[in-house]
């Protein structure tokens, strides 16, 4: 387990000798202690990928060359899997069938798909013509994509392996270099990622990760070697990241937050609707930026239905992330435990009623369980409706038509995503039109093609991610004029 920063190739240190203690949530035990970076260690993180993509060779190669190299670290991730899937397991909590089949899987697909993305990814030309100092001429507008240089990319801890290489495989496939910095609550499988890049054969400087606790995050973001930033977050820090970029004009793009609503009607598939609902909020503890944390339901079936997503919930196997059957873990830590709890014990003070969860599993668990959590009659302007919870739990409100069920879905300031259940296509297309948020479901949950746009709009984010979206995002586009005269060479 490397604990140490990752800075030009090389483990080493912190300069003041900072650490901070990693908490595994099944166990409540100690983990690791962890290398904190403070402001000098940005510095020296940034320097490394300064050098490397002012004087590196990576920039210069070709696309073909860096994707042999990406798709080499995908080899390297897939050799581990197991290993990676186990520590992403311990580290944040989630099941590890999770981990492995999905967590790590997307990893290496990540990084394949956007060498491959980078490879075929064309350029645009165009002729004109133009008069310059009293002579007619021919003009070549040739658009040529620069890698931006140095990238910053902060990710939480939800997904950290996934979410790292989400971002890393564009930043790294357009040939920009990296500072990557994790959440202090799961840097682990971060940490890795950079004796990987070396077994791959990415040259010194070009993947840094610093871990870091309070103060980097903030130094990296704000630093004058940083071209541009990647944020995944909070709304609230995706604020500060955006006014500290502004100082510099970097580009930025934010991937915040969510309350993402499932509008299910009458004639859907019930079944299937209700397995759909219990995934998209009790996956990952409900600890996703894409969960759907509100049920809103046709009246007419709304108590049959809810009882449906209630046995939903009550099969699920919560137990020890590492066991191959376990369905749901515990949550990232104590204090986001408490934050979860608040909400539920908010609304319940507001007149709600708990269905089902609400509490910590009565069994003694050892860690920062919480059960999956179900309430009704929410009063509609309560935090618990409006504001992201981020954790198990799933409000339930009524509506009698199209028009109800659009007015509750767009009543939050969030806008990342919607899922419908209905098997009607143009109720499902219609109500798609009318929803605003950036992503629609129609009968599923987060199944998705990675060249199309991921993100949000309004408070869920700024820009996007996703084929040509990030690797757009991660080049300067630069145009190249050159001018030939009317006419032919002899005259
Ligand atoms: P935060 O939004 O607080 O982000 C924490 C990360 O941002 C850390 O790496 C931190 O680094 C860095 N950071 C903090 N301040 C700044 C700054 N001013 N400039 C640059 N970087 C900064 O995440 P939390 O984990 O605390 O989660 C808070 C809430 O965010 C959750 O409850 C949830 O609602 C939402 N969330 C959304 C996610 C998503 O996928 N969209 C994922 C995770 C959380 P340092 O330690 O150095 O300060």
């Amino acid at each position: 387990m490397n604990t140490e920063l990752f800075i030009g190739g090389n483990y080493v240190a912190p300069s003041q000798g900072g650490r901070f203690a990693d908490i595994e949530p099944a166990t409540k035990n100690r983990l690791a202690m962890v290398a904190a970076a403070d402001s000098a260690d940005v510095d020296r993180a940034v320097a490394a990928a300064r050098e490397a993509a002012d004087r590196g060779p990576w920039p210069r190669m070709t696309a073909e060359q860096r994707g042999k190299i990406l798709h080499r670290l995908a080899d390297a991730i897939e050799r581990r899997a197991r290993a990676l899937g186990t520590l992403e397991a311990r580290d944040v909590g989630k099941p590890i069938a999770e981990c492995i089949n999905h967590d790590v899987a997307r990893a290496a697909r990540n990084l394949r798909f956007f060498a491959a993305q980078a490879e075929v990814w064309t350029q645009e030309a165009a002729f004109g013509a133009a008069k310059f100092l009293g002579a007619d001429l021919r003009l070549v507008n040739l658009t040529a994509r620069s890698p931006l240089g140095v990238g910053a990319i902060i990710i939480p801890w939800n997904s950290p392996l996934m979410l790292a290489t989400w971002n890393l495989g564009p930043a790294l496939a357009a040939g920009n270099t990296c500072v990557l910095k994790p959440s202090e609550l799961a840097p682990l499988t971060c940490l890795a990622l950079g004796e990987l890049g070396n077994e791959a054969g990415l040259p010194p400087g070009v993947l840094n990760v610093i871990s870091g606790i309070g103060e980097a995050g903030a130094a990296l973001v704000a630093h004058p070697g940083v071209d541009g930033v990647a944020f995944t977050g909070g709304v609230a820090t995706g604020r500060a990241v955006m006014a500290s970029a502004a100082q510099s004009l970097k580009r930025v793009t934010l991937e915040l937050g969510g309350k993402s609503p499932n509008l299910v009607f009458a004639d859907a598939d019930l079944q299937r609707s209700a397995a759909g609902v219990a995934r998209s909020i009790f996956r990952s503890q409900g600890q996703s930026c894409v969960a759907g944390s509100r049920l809103l339901v046709e009246r007419r079936i709304a108590e049959e239905f809810v009882a449906m997503v209630i046995e939903q919930a009550r099969r699920l196997r919560i137990g020890d992330p590492l066991d191959e059957t376990t369905d749901y873990g515990p949550l990232i830590s104590a204090a986001h435990r408490e934050r979860v709890d608040s909400f539920v014990k908010e609304a319940a003070r507001e007149g709600a009623q708990i269905l089902t969860g609400g509490s910590a599993p009565e069994q003694p668990q050892r860690g920062f369980f919480y059960l999956p959590t179900i309430l009704d009659r929410v009063a509609p302007r309560s935090r618990a409706v409006c504001e992201e919870i981020f954790g198990p739990v799933l409000t339930v409100e009524r509506f009698d038509d199209e028009d109800e069920a659009v007015a509750m879905a767009n009543s939050t300031t969030y806008g990342l995503a919607a899922y419908l259940w209905t098997c009607n296509l143009e109720r499902a297309l219609r109500m798609a039109d009318r929803i605003r948020t950036a992503m629609v479901w129609v009968n599923s949950f987060f199944l998705r093609d990675l060249r199309t746009p991921f993100g949000g709009a309004r408070l869920s984010g700024l820009g996007r991610q996703g084929g040509r979206y990030s690797l757009e995002f991660w080049t300067e586009p630069r145009l190249l004029c050159m001018t030939y005269p009317e006419g032919t060479a002899d005259g």
